[in-house]
C-alpha cells in the first residue's frame, strides 16, 4: 500500500492502477480511523480491485470555533490499519495541496443544507460538497463509500451526483455501533469517562422512538417529547431532534412510510450526532 499526499501523485498511481483494475473504489474520511470507516473499506475492498481512502481533515467544513486545529490527526495507526483491510493507497494531501489557491468555484446543493447540522454549521455542507467533487474528479472513482452515521450529507452527497451527472456510484454502509449503541465516531475520543457513560443518551433517544412507533405512535410531536427525555441529564444538551423525509429532509409531522429520525448533542463540549430509519413496511408492530 502506497501512502501519497499530492493531487499529481494520486493521479499517477490510478493512471497506472485503471489498466489493471475493472472498479475503483474510493473512501473519503477525516483519518482518525475507526471500525465505522473500516466496515467502509472492507466493503470497497471486496467490491472494488483498487480501495484509495482519503484521509484529508478539510479546513472549508469547519466553522470559525469549530474543532479543526484539535481534529484527531493520526496518519501513521491509520496507515496500518488500511493496510490490514487491504487498501491499496492512501490519499492524504495537506491542505495546501488541496486548496492551492483561494478556493473560487464551489459545489453548492441547495435547500438540503439547510435543517438539521446545517443549521447550527452554515456552509459546513458547502465545503463538504466540494471536496468531495474534488475528491471524485481527482480519482475519478468508479464507486465512492460513505457512511448512513452523516445521514444529512448521504443525502447531499447523492443528490450532488444525481443533479451533476458525476459519472460514479455512491455506496452507503450502515452505522457501526459500540456495544452500548454509541456510533463510532472520531469525536468520541473527546468524550471524558463520565461523558462517555451519557453519550449513550443519543442512540437511547431513537430506540425509544422506534418503540414509541412499533407501539402505534405516529404523532411526530409526541415523539420528540419523549426523546428529549433521554438528553435529561447534566452536561448534556440537545442541538436538535428531527424527524423528516429521508430523501428531502422535509419535516414531518406524522411518521410516514419512510421517516429518518436524527439527533444531535452536546455531551460536555463534544457535539454528536446520530440517526436511524423507520421503515413502515419493516416493522415490528407491537401494537
Ligand atoms: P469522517 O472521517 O467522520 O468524515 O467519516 C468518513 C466516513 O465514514 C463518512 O462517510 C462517515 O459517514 C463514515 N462513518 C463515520 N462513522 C461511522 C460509523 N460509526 N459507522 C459507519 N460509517 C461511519
Amino acid at each position: 500500500m502506497d501512502i501519497v499526499n499530492t493531487v499529481a501523485e494520486v493521479r499517477q498511481k490510478i493512471k497506472a492502477a485503471r489498466f489493471a483494475a475493472k472498479f475503483i473504489g474510493l473512501v473519503p474520511t477525516m483519518g482518525a480511523l475507526h471500525a465505522g470507516h473500516g466496515s467502509l473499506i472492507t466493503r470497497a475492498v471486496t467490491e472494488c480491485d483498487t480501495v484509495v481512502v482519503s484521509i484529508f481533515v478539510n479546513p472549508t467544513q469547519f466553522g470559525p470555533g469549530e474543532d479543526l486545529d484539535r481534529y484527531p490527526r493520526t496518519l501513521e495507526t491509520d496507515a496500518k490499519y488500511c493496510e490490514k483491510l487491504g487498501a491499496s493507497l492512501i490519499f492524504a494531501p495537506s491542505p495546501e495541496a488541496m486548496y492551492p489557491q483561494p478556493q473560487l468555484a464551489w459545489v453548492d446543493v441547495e435547500t438540503l443544507p439547510e435543517g438539521l447540522c446545517g443549521a447550527s454549521r452554515p456552509g459546513h455542507f458547502r465545503g463538504v460538497t466540494t471536496v468531495c467533487a474534488k475528491l471524485f474528479n481527482i480519482v475519478q472513482p468508479d464507486f465512492a463509500y460513505f457512511g448512513q452515521k452523516d445521514a444529512q450529507q448521504a443525502v447531499l452527497i447523492q443528490r450532488m451526483v444525481r443533479d451533476l451527472n458525476l459519472p460514479l456510484e455512491i455506496r452507503l454502509c450502515p452505522i457501526v455501533r459500540e456495544k452500548d449503541g454509541l456510533a463510532l465516531s472520531s469525536r468520541n475520543r473527546y468524550l471524558s469517562q463520565s461523558e462517555r457513560k451519557k453519550a449513550v443518551c443519543l442512540f437511547q433517544s431513537l430506540q425509544r422512538c422506534r418503540q414509541l412507533v412499533e407501539g402505534g405512535q405516529r404523532d411526530v410531536s409526541v415523539l420528540r417529547k419523549a426523546m428529549a427525555e433521554s438528553f435529561a441529564l447534566p452536561e448534556v444538551s440537545i442541538e436538535y431532534i428531527e424527524i423528516v423525509d429521508p430523501e428531502t429532509l422535509q419535516e414531518q409531522s406524522e411518521i410516514q412510510d419512510r421517516s429518518l429520525v436524527a439527533v444531535a448533542a452536546r455531551v460536555g463540549a463534544t457535539r454528536l450526532i446520530d440517526n436511524i430509519e423507520i421503515d413502515l413496511s419493516n416493522l415490528q408492530e407491537k401494537v
